[in-house]
This record gives C-alpha cells, structure tokens and sequence, in this order.
C-alpha cells in the first residue's frame, strides 16, 4: 500500500525525450520514489519523440472545452522502468518536428505559453475536485517554469491539493506579456505582485514559486545562492521571504544508466578494480574523434549546452596556453553559434589536438565521461549539474568552478583531502581564464604522478550517488506538506 499518491509533471522526461538535467531527473527520481512506497505517475506533453516510443497504452480522459485551450486527450502507458505515465496529447501544440521548447532553427516556439499553460492547466485539473480519473494525488509536484501556473490554476480550484515545486534552474522563468493571463484563462485577480506578475509581466515561474506551498532546488548551496543578488534573478525578494519554506536536495544519478561495468556505450567496460579498460575507453575516443593515440597526454572532456551559464568561453580561450601543457580536449555540446563556431574553429586549426562535435549525442557524452581524463565544468552557475557525477562515477576527475551543486559534489585535491581520501575533483574560485587555467595544470600535475591520481580516481569512483538519498529527502517533504 503505497503511503503518498504523487503527481510529478515535467515537461522532459529520459530517455523519451531529453534536452537537459531535467530529463534525467525526472527520468529517475520517480522510479526512486517508487521504491520508498511513494505512488508517482508523471505527466509530461505528448511530443512526437513521446508518442513514438510509447508502449502498451489506452486513453483515459478527454478535454473537449477547456476554455482558450484546444481539445486534447491523456494517454496512460507505463515506461520501461515501471513508472506510470500519463501523456498530454494535444496535437495541435506538441505533434512537429523541432526540440520541445524550440524550433529545428533554436527558437522557442511562439505558442509556448499556450503550450505549457496547458500543461499546468491539465496538472491542476488532476489536482482537484474535477479530475475525471480515478486515481486521485495527494501533491502535485512540479518543476521548472513550464508548470509554474498549475498552483495558480488552482487557487481556484474545489479540492486542490498541495503543490510542490521544484527549481531546476531560476534563469528560465517564462515571462511574457500580460495579456497572456486573459488568454490562458488565469483567474483575473492573479496578475498581482501577489501572484503572478513579475517587473510588469506575467511570469509561470514566479506563479510556480508565489503559490507553491514548498520549493525545493537541486542542491543545497543553490538553495542559498538564488535568495542573493547574483543569482537570484529578479526572484530573490520572494524566495528570501519563503526562506523557511525552501529546501535544497542534491540530485542523485541514474546508476544503472551511468554504469562503467555495463554500458553499452562503451567501447570496454571497466571497474575501479579492473582500471585498464579505461585505458581502451581513451583510445577508441581519440580514435573516433581524430585525436592523436596518445596515451599518455592527459585528455580534457566537455559535454554541455554551449551557452554562458556553463562558462566554457573561458575555456575556448585558454585553449592555446592549455596545448602547452600538453593536453587533448574533446568538446561535445550544442548552443550559442558564436561558441559553436568558437569550438569549430579551435578543432579545425589544432588537429589531432582538439576535437568538437557540433549537436547531442547520448552515446558520445559516454565515452567521453569514460574516455577523457578529466572532465571540465567551469559553470559561472550550476543549480546541481550531472556531469560531475557521471565523471566522478566513470574515474574522470571533474574540474569545477565553485558554484551551486558543483561545490555541493566535489571536493577539491589537495594535501589534507588526498590523505582523508575524501579528494574527488578540482574545484576553482573566481571565475576568470587564469584561475580556470591554473586549476587544469594543477590536475595535469597530479595526473604525472600516477600514485597521487590513482588514488584520487579511485575515490571519485567510490562515491555514492545514487537517487535514494535523495528521494527519503523529497519524500519528508512531502509529509511535511501534508502536515505528517
Ligand atoms: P543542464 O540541465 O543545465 O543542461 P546538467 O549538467 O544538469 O545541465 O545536465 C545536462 C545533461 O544533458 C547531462 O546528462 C549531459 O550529459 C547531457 N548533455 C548536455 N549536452 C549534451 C550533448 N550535446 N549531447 C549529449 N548529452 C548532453
């Protein structure tokens, strides 16, 4: 019998559909809440790449007249890990060809209001009185601004229940013009800064956090970082007045997914035991990247959106002084077309030395977290990060900045930490090109002495970062919504 009924609505889900760490979380926090007798079903929009990899399914409900909405229908299925799904089928919002938030050219969809005032609208009508099915949730728990306006939706709802929202990143709020509050069918009295309105917009993720009876953030330190100025972004005010009503949860990993003994991604498998594998890993990614078979120059990896939150720009810069070193560097991401083109350039006039491949590949972000021998992440800021995770678990020290969910999950290399053996990365301050480049040699330093790195790959690899710590930390707070 499960002890919480639980509706998460996202609006990424892995592996059906995926463009950042939401996907993975909501990928896997429901199947780790599951496991701790919580009863979660996701509801996340029926985008082509969601409807073409559906199972076993039947309709369950239809929404012929929700006003300013176009008809749409739920479809239940149950996903390859045991997670019940409801999808939100609206073909005239999600069915096209394109990311879920963009178009093939990268811009966001014009309709995206209506597209996610949708998706809060269907989350809300589940979370009260009117919802036509049996399966009735006790919280609904949403993320990101694309759910921001179910809380909302059911301020005016008869019978709604308790909604949690989770911020997996406050850059992206949803803003837009007000009149979209009319249009989506908003009660009128929420355009207030007692609601909704933000700076003179309609914001769904001020809604999200202004209605929300609990927020939780993906780590601790970006819990306290989004109540300061810097990053805080125009929400700052609010979420120190909410203080007490904030809690900050590390992401976990999928570690079956994120597996060096099994993954199927993977040119070899290997175990901190059984390390010479990695070294088959190194090979075959110089190899497939047109890097010079060298095993011996320590090889640099990235996987990431190219955009300035991630800070790589500092990174493309130092690229020259970093070859000095020697280093290799393989670049995998996609964003910003400067960078794109930045990264471009550097592969094309270093050969051999330099690597980038311009778009998302799951499988290549593997053998990269596998075949580098550290991994770069100098995020100006990170709400949790994955990347740190699945490198420490693949024996790729990460090299990070101190920020956010990086500070939360990396402990920086030195005298004290290496002999606690608590050592698992290289973490910076001060976000500049000289305190980035100075970090880097540090780690290709210690990669000279093969005694010190070994025993700092050994500790990344011991680490537990699996999701059940943190789902018994989202699950307290829902009893403690529920006043349990
Ligand atoms: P964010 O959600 O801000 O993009 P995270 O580190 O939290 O950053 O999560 C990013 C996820 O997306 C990770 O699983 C990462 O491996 C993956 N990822 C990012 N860019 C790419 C890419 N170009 N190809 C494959 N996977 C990628």
């Amino acid at each position: 019998m499960a002890e919480i009924k639980v509706l998460f609505v996202t609006s990424e889900i892995a592996p059906l559909i995926k463009t950042g760490g939401l996907a993975d979380v909501s990928g896997a926090l429901p199947v780790a809440l599951r496991s701790i007798d919580v009863d979660v079903r996701v509801l996340v929009p029926g985008y082509p790449q969601v409807m073409a990899q559906l199972g076993p399914n039947e309709v369950v409900a239809t929404f012929a007249e929700l006003p300013g909405f176009p008809p749409s229908r739920l479809i239940f299925s149950i996903m390859k890990s045991g997670v019940p799904l409801l999808v939100l089928d609206c073909p005239s919002l999600y069915q096209r060809a394109g990311g879920p938030y963009s178009d093939p050219d990268g811009h966001d969809w014009v309709d995206n209001p209506l597209r996610f005032g949708l998706l809060s609208k269907i989350a809300a009508v589940l979370s009260c009185d009117e919802s036509p099915l049996s399966w009735h949730p006790e919280i609904v728990h949403c993320n990101d601004w694309q759910t921001g306006l179910t809380g909302a939706y059911l301020s005016v709802s008869p019978g709604a229940v308790p909604n949690v929202i989770t911020i997996h990143n406050l850059a992206f709020q949803g803003n837009y013009r007000p009149h979209k509050v009319q249009l989506l069918h908003l009660p009128p009295d929420s355009y207030d800064m007692n609601g909704l309105e933000l700076y003179g917009n309609m914001s769904f993720l001020k809604a999200g956090l202004y209605y929300a009876y609990h927020i939780t953030t993906v780590s601790p330190n970006y819990a306290r970082e989004i109540q300061g100025d810097e990053l805080g972004f125009g929400l700052q005010g609010l979420l120190q007045g909410r203080s007490s009503d904030i809690t900050g949860i590390l992401n976990g990993i999928d570690t079956e997914e994120w597996n060096s003994e099994s993954d199927k991604h993977l040119p070899a498998h290997y175990s901190s035991a059984r390390i010479s594998g990695k070294a088959a890993n190194k090979l075959a990614l110089q190899t497939r990247m047109g890097l010079n078979q060298d095993a011996d120059v320590p090889l640099l990896g990235v996987v990431s959106r190219l955009t300035h939150q991630k800070g790589l720009d500092l990174l493309l810069e130092i690229v020259p002084r970093l070859l000095e070193l020697p280093v290799q560097l393989v670049i995998l991401g996609s964003g910003e077309p400067a960078m794109q083109k930045n990264a471009r350039y550097l592969a094309h006039h270093y050969p051999g030395r330099v690597a980038a491949m311009i778009g998302f590949d799951e499988s290549l972000s593997h053998q990269i977290e596998a075949g580098s021998d550290m991994f770069i992440m100098p995020s100006r800021f990170e709400p949790c990060g994955l990347n740190q995770f699945y490198s420490q678990r693949y024996g790729t020290p990460p090299v990070v900045h101190n920020t956010g969910g990086l500070a939360d999950s990396v402990v920086d290399c030195n005298a004290d930490t290496l002999k606690d053996g608590t050592a698992s990365g290289f973490v910076f301050s001060g976000m500049s090109t000289d305190n980035l480049y100075d970090t880097i040699k540090r780690a290709v330093d210690l990669y000279h002495d093969p005694r010190k790195w070994k025993a700092l790959r050994k500790n990344c690899m011991s680490k537990d970062f699996t999701w059940e710590t943190s789902a018994k930390a989202y699950r307290a707070v829902y009893y403690k919504v529920l006043g349990r």
